[in-house]
C-alpha cells in the first residue's frame, strides 16, 4: 500500500477577504469526488499546473469531515495490531495546527483529540465486548523537533537538556530513548495533558507563533490490547511539522538561521527520502535528520496518511508549488501494511489459541 497523500485548502480567513485566490479543488470528470488541485503557473498566468492526490478537500469541508473520511476507518486496524501514521505537511499558516489540534469548540476539533476520542470509544467496547477479559490501555508521548534535537512536551521545560533526547533503532523502529510516557483513561484526561504540554511549548519558546511553526510536534498514541498474558501494541502517530516555506527568503537574524537551516535541511532531506523512495533508490537518506528517522516513511509497518495543507493565496503561490511538488511525489511510496505480533508476558505460545480473544488478531492474515 502506498502512503495516502490528501490535500486540504482552507477557507480564507476574514482579514483575507479582498485577496487574490489561486488555489482550487478540481475533479477529473464533473460530479466525480476532487482528487486535483489547479495552480497556475507563476511565469504565464494562463497556463494551468494540476497535481493529482488521493483525494482533494476545499474549503467547505469540515473538521468532522476530514476525520470521518481519513482517519475513523483506520481506527479498527490500529486495534488489529498496525501502526497509523498522520501527518500534516504544508506552509506555515495553511492550516496544519488546525487539521491536526483544530480549536476547543466541539465541532472545531481536529483530527487528534477525535482519534483519542475514537481509541477510548473503542477500547471500552472491546473490553465490555469480552467480558473484561481484554483490557485496553492507552498511554501517551508528545515530544517536538527543534534544531534537530528532541524534546519532551510532557515534561517541564526546566528539565530540558539542552542537548535533547537521543534516537535508537529498536526491532526496525527508530525510539527516542528516555521519552516519557503517561497513561490516559479517557478524553478529559487526554485533553487535560494535552493541553498542559502545548503550554510547554509555549513556554519553553522565545516567541510562541515563530517558534511552533519552526519546530515539528509528534504525538505519539500507544494502545496496549492485553488478554491473559498475551500483549498486542500498536501506536498511532499525529504529526504537525515545521512550515514548509523557504526560510532562507524571509529569514535574516543569526539565531534564526540557525532554527531555519535545521528546518530546512530536515524538510529537505524529506522530500530527498520521498524522491529516492519514490526512484526506487536502496539507499534512503533517513539518516540526515532526526525527524526522517522518526517518520521512517516507508520503512513503517502500518498505515501513513500524508495531509498536505494549502492556502488559496496569491501571496503562498511559489511556496504552495513547491509543497505540491513533494507531496505529489510522496504517492508513489509503499508502506508495507504489517501488524505488530502479538508478544507474550511468560515465553512463547502457540499463537492461534488465544489469537481470537484479541480484537481481530488473526482476522487480517
Ligand atoms: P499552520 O499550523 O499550518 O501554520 P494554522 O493551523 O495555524 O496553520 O492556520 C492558520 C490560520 O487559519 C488559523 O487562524 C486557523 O484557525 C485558520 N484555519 C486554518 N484552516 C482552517 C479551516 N479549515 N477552517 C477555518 N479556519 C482555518
Ligand atoms: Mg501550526
Amino acid at each position: 500500500m502506498s502512503v495516502r497523500v490528501v490535500a486540504r485548502i482552507r477557507p480564507l480567513l476574514e482579514k483575507e477577504h479582498d485577496k487574490d485566490v489561486i488555489v482550487r479543488a478540481d475533479s477529473v470528470e464533473d460530479g466525480k469526488p476532487f482528487t486535483m488541485v489547479k495552480i497556475p503557473s507563476p511565469k504565464n498566468e494562463a497556463e494551468e499546473f494540476s497535481f493529482a492526490f488521493n483525494s482533494v478537500y476545499d474549503q467547505s469541508t469540515t473538521q468532522e469531515q476530514l476525520f470521518t473520511a481519513e482517519v475513523a476507518s483506520h481506527i479498527k486496524a490500529l486495534f488489529q495490531g498496525l501502526d497509523v501514521t498522520l501527518f500534516a505537511y504544508g506552509v506555515t499558516g495553511t492550516g496544519k495546527t488546525h487539521t491536526m489540534r483544530g480549536g476547543l469548540k466541539l465541532a472545531e476539533r481536529g483530527v487528534i483529540p477525535r482519534l483519542l476520542s475514537n481509541v477510548f470509544r473503542r477500547g471500552k467496547k472491546i473490553a465490555k465486548d469480552t467480558n473484561g477479559e481484554t483490557t485496553v490501555d492507552v498511554a501517551l508521548s508528545y515530544y517536538e523537533i527543534y534544531n534537530d534535537k528532541v524534546f519532551d512536551l510532557l515534561e517541564p521545560p526546566e528539565k530540558r537538556t539542552p542537548s535533547g533526547l537521543p534516537l535508537r533503532e529498536k526491532d526496525g523502529k527508530t525510539v527516542v530513548v528516555g521519552l516519557s510516557e503517561r497513561a490516559c483513561e479517557d478524553l478529559k484526561d487526554f485533553e487535560r495533558l494535552y493541553i498542559e504540554s502545548n503550554m510547554n511549548r509555549v513556554t519553553a519558546a522565545t516567541k510562541l507563533n515563530a517558534h511552533s511553526s519552526r519546530s515539528h510536534a509528534i504525538l505519539r498514541v500507544k494502545v496496549t490490547q492485553t488478554t491473559g498474558d498475551m500483549v498486542r501494541e500498536s501506536t498511532a502517530s499525529a504529526i504537525d511539522l515545521a512550515g514548509s516555506e523557504d526560510n532562507r527568503r524571509t529569514e535574516n537574524g543569526k539565531e534564526r538561521l540557525v532554527e531555519s537551516a535545521a528546518i530546512n535541511k530536515s524538510l529537505f532531506v524529506l522530500s530527498q527520502c520521498i524522491d529516492a523512495i519514490s526512484r526506487g533508490d536502496k539507499r534512503i537518506p533517513y539518516r540526515e535528520s532526526k525527524m526522517t528517522r522518526i517518520l521512517s516513511l516507508g520503512q513503517n509497518n502500518g498505515i501513513t496518511i500524508m495531509i498536505l495543507n494549502l492556502a488559496p493565496l496569491r501571496s503562498y503561490h511559489l511556496d504552495t508549488l513547491s509543497s505540491l511538488n513533494v507531496s505529489s511525489r510522496a504517492k508513489r511510496i509503499e508502506v508495507r501494511e504489517i501488524e505488530n505480533e502479538v508478544v507474550y508476558k511468560q515465553g512463547p505460545r502457540t499463537a492461534s489459541a488465544n489469537l481470537g480473544l484479541l480484537q481481530g488478531g488473526a482476522a487480517r492474515q
